[in-house]
Parts: C-alpha cells; sequence; structure tokens
C-alpha cells in the first residue's frame, strides 16, 4: 500500500480537473487520473504527477456507466489499496438551448453524467473512506457551479439544474456521514477559461464573458485547484456541508 494519501479526481484529464491532478501531486497526494476518451491528455497528466514525485495511473471511465463507474474504483483499490479523497470534477454541458427545445435524450445524459454518477462516485467512496464501513475517513469535494445559482436561462438550464442538485447532495451527504470521518464539501467556480465552452459550441465563452463578471476576467483551473485543495486538506478539518464560491464575484 502507497504511503502517501490517494485522490481520485474524475475528468482528471483536461481543464480544473488536471489543474486539481497537478497540484495535488505537488501538495504529496498520489492521484488516480480519470478520463472518459483523451487518452493522451490523461497520460500526460499521470507524467506531470510522476515529475512531481507522486505515484498515478490514467482510469479511463465514463462517469454516465455505473459498471464504468465500479470498474474505476476497483482498478484504484489493486493499484493503489487505499482512497483518501474524491474530487468529483466530470461534467458536460450541451449546446445553447432553451428548454422548450431540450431533447429528452440531452436531459437524460445531462442528469446521468453529472448528478447520477457523482453520486455513484461518491458512495463508492463513502464505502471505501467512512468509518462505518471499516475506512480511515477522507474527504469529497464535488464541483458544481455558480449556474446553479444563477440559472443559465437561455444557455442551459438543464446544466444549472444539474449543479443545483449537486449542492443539495453535497448538504445532505455531508451531514449523513460528518459523524463517520468523512468531509463534503463543493466549489462553484464561475467562468473558468478551459475547452468547456468549447464542447458547449462556444469556445470563446470565457472571454467574452469577462465585461459582466465583477472581476472583469475569467478564473484559471489553478485557481479552483487551489480552493479543491484546501478543502481537502486537515486545513479544513472543521470544514463539512460548505459550498465555497469561486467566482471572481459573479
Ligand atoms: P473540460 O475542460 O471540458 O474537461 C472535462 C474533463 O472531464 C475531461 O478530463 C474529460 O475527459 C472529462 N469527462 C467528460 N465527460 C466525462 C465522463 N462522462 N466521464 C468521465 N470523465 C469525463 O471541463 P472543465 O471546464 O475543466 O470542467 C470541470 C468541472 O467544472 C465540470 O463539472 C464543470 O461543470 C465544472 N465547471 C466548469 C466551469 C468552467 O467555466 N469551465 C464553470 C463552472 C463549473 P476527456 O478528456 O477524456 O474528454
Amino acid at each position: 500500500m502507497t504511503q502517501r494519501p490517494v485522490l481520485l479526481v474524475t475528468g482528471g484529464s483536461r481543464g480544473i480537473g488536471a489543474a486539481v491532478c497537478r497540484l495535488a501531486a505537488r501538495l504529496g497526494w498520489d492521484v488516480a487520473v480519470n478520463y472518459a476518451a483523451n487518452r493522451a491528455a490523461a497520460d500526460a497528466i499521470v507524467s506531470d504527477v510522476k515529475a512531481e514525485g507522486g505515484n498515478a495511473i490514467a482510469i479511463k471511465g465514463d462517469v454516465g456507466s455505473a459498471q464504468d463507474i465500479i470498474s474505476m474504483f476497483q482498478t484504484v483499490d489493486k493499484h493503489f489499496g487505499r482512497l483518501d479523497g474524491l474530487v468529483n470534477n466530470a461534467g458536460i454541458v450541451d449546446a445553447q438551448q432553451r428548454v422548450d427545445e431540450m431533447s429528452v435524450e440531452r436531459l437524460e445524459r445531462m442528469m446521468r453524467v453529472n448528478v447520477t454518477g457523482s453520486i455513484l462516485c461518491a458512495a463508492e467512496a463513502v464505502r471505501r473512506m467512512s468509518s462505518r464501513h471499516g475506512g480511515k475517513g477522507g474527504a469529497i469535494v464535488n464541483i458544481s457551479s455558480m449556474a446553479a445559482v444563477l440559472g443559465s436561462a437561455s444557455q442551459y438550464v438543464d446544466y444549472a439544474a444539474s449543479k443545483a442538485a449537486i449542492d443539495t447532495f453535497t448538504i445532505g451527504l455531508s451531514r449523513e456521514v460528518a459523524n463517520e470521518g468523512v468531509r463534503v464539501n463543493a466549489i462553484r467556480p464561475g467562468v473558468i477559461d478551459t475547452d468547456i465552452h468549447a464542447s458547449g459550441g462556444l469556445p470563446n465563452r470565457a472571454r467574452d464573458l469577462a465585461p459582466s463578471i465583477p472581476m472583469q476576467r475569467p478564473g484559471t483551473a489553478e485557481e479552483i485547484a487551489d480552493a479543491v485543495l484546501y478543502l481537502l486538506s486537515p486545513t479544513a478539518s472543521y470544514i463539512t456541508g460548505a459550498i465555497l464560491n469561486v467566482s471572481g464575484g459573479r
């Protein structure tokens, strides 16, 4: 079993998740880097973690698949023999649409990946970390969004609703396991300059929205990673059920 604490980051291969993996390695974690499709990007993050002296593996798996989630955690068990933290980061947006234009297929995929996937991953983590299950404790950070509060009208209300579900899930799970050594918190990023906007058909979205952000700029993935690693750390030992806006005032 590895001596360093082990962190699983879903969607750890690009954007916010990749920044979390890199900073975690610098702060002494070993890292399981989950990805959906882009093996090369995941391998690059594994190399970055190793360059910081950490152990790392890339694990392919779709958090929209319950079977993939079970396999992913089994791979973590086999490779590291322990789990100390989970960052529920994998998430998707879709093309800009009004609610009255959205298909049922779109809605089901959005909820399956962003909501059901995060809940199933958290359940697997609790089975390993909670003292109720013989675990040694740990921390979960869920990546929500300011969209949960703002609603994303005429862009993707379905995405905003999925993130609001993450907020409520964070509060509920945190109270369920507070006495079992597991802390559960969430971060609401504002507009962060990553590839996710291009995947929703708006590659310039982060820069275009800058004038509407009180700080007049998008955030960086590294600024979100700083907050994630704080909430994972023992410095945050009395923080659970918190939802932290990291949004430049938005
Ligand atoms: P991103 O740049 O699009 O990266 C997404 C990552 O998630 C990639 O590593 C991708 O893997 C992985 N992924 C996508 N679908 C997956 C699935 N079904 N199963 C497993 N992994 C999957 O996204 P990001 O901007 O870093 O966003 C990360 C999180 O922050 C999301 O939950 C997002 O909603 C949230 N967020 C982002 C912003 C923002 O402005 N960027 C704002 C608020 C909240 P592949 O490389 O293999 O595709």
